[in-house]
């Protein structure tokens, strides 16, 4: 059997090797290594890809997200309503901006935000809503875009789990993921669905005003050479990056296709454990993408089950082991316990399992096959 590997960078990149290094070769002949042609023309490629009018690449995507953020015009004391289970660059720019970041609770099947939390953490001081498709599993997008127009309030989609993904809307509309609210941020973080080999990211928004702004601030705040009009930042997507990610994204689809197949056999193998809870895709298949394949483990010892995968040769993740209200970087005492009853459940419950596109079936046997005999010989009650 192939060595098992939470993320399989090597045996992907050998599949499309000789494209890549020749695209990187070129790059580096050209020398155009910032803002070189492959990034023009990486961008409108996603731009096609997503059906969406603008992308901005830059940096990474925890840029991205606050880049968004200063697009948006957000100010110091603005309430940003987020989920207390996400990964912690979502909260991180909402507190580095001073915004006041508001978690609130999550949805114990699709593991996203949940509206009803929203609805009543919104106060006269709310003014944007960044919901996160995480693990691949797009968020409640009706739900949420019908409570930011009822409260005049901006969505900021964190899609750096999500690309690739779609929403299907009630009006019969579908959209790809983070294409719906007014802005959205993604990450080309090499373990990403749509990951580059090293740090990038992407702001995507229809909203031509908002699009002539961010490219200004992802540039210095310049917007005629050497005229500094806003306080910008520097955060680019390098010419190498965008030539790698040229050669990925008409793969993504196939990319994803891969996911969702290891997660159904994955799924498949728990079929009949009571004390595992697979993941569930909320609507059609292609609403997942599967960033992550995440159980939920029931009076079992998940700690002692991450020990006994890990010393069986199988690593696993568990995404996300605290509460970001109970971090000690975003503890605050206008939170409450009772109001995060799903997240402080989840944290104790959640293992993430390899997940990557090129698991092979003898491996995802032997992965399913030790979680069952370790969970069937280890329930604490
Ligand atoms: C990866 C990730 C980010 C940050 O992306 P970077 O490119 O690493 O800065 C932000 N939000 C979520 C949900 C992520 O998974």
């Amino acid at each position: 059997m192939k060595k098992i590997q939470m993320v399989d960078l090597k045996g992907q990149y050998e599949q499309i090797k000789e494209r890549i290094d020749s695209s990187v070769l070129d790059v580096v002949q050209s020398t155009a290594f910032i803002n070189g042609p492959e990034v023009h023309s990486f961008q409108k490629e996603l731009e096609d890809y997503l059906g969406v009018k603008h992308v901005i690449p830059c940096a990474n995507g925890t840029d991205a997200l606050q880049i968004a953020m200063m697009g948006l015009g957000l100010q110091p004391g603005d309430e940003v309503i987020t989920a207390d289970f996400t990964f912690a660059a979502t909260v991180e720019v909402i507190a580095l901006l001073q915004l006041t970041p508001v978690l609130v609770d999550v949805e114990p099947d699709s593991f996203n935000i949940d509206p009803e939390a929203i609805k009543k953490a919104i106060t006269p001081k709310t003014k944007a809503i960044v919901p996160v498709h995480l693990f691949g599993q797009s968020a409640n997008m009706d739900a949420i875009m019908a409570i930011a127009k009822e409260h005049d309030l901006y969505v900021i989609e964190d899609n750096a789990q999500g690309i690739g993904g779609s929403y299907h809307s009630k009006d019969g509309s579908t959209s790809k993921s983070g294409t719906i609210g007014h802005v959205a941020s993604t990450s080309f973080f090499p373990s990403k669905n749509l990951g580059c080999y090293g740090d990038g990211g992407a702001i995507f928004t229809n909203d031509d005003d908002l699009a002539h702004i961010i490219r200004g601030i992802v540039n210095h705040g310049m917007y005629t050479r050497y005229h500094h009009d806003v306080v910008g930042v520097n955060s680019r997507l390098d010419s190498i990056q965008a030539a790698v990610l040229r050669i990925k994204l008409p793969n993504l689809d196939r990319y994803n296709d891969a996911r969702r197949e290891a997660a159904k056999k994955y799924t498949a193998a728990f079929a009949n454990q009571e004390h595992i809870i697979t993941p569930v895709v909320i609507d059609k298949e292609d609403t997942h993408v599967f960033h992550q394949y995440t159980l939920r483990v029931i009076d079992v010892d998940r700690d002692a089950l991450v020990k006994h995968l890990n010393d069986n040769g199988i690593p696993c993740g568990v995404y996300y082991p605290i509460p970001l209200h109970s971090q000690k970087a975003y503890q605050d005492k206008r939170y409450n316990e009772a109001d995060f009853p799903i997240t402080n459940q989840l944290v104790k419950e959640v293992i993430s399992l390899p997940m990557h596109t090129e698991l092979d079936d003898e491996q995802i046997d032997f992965i399913t096959n030790t979680v069952i005999d370790f969970v069937g010989k280890s329930v604490t009650i």
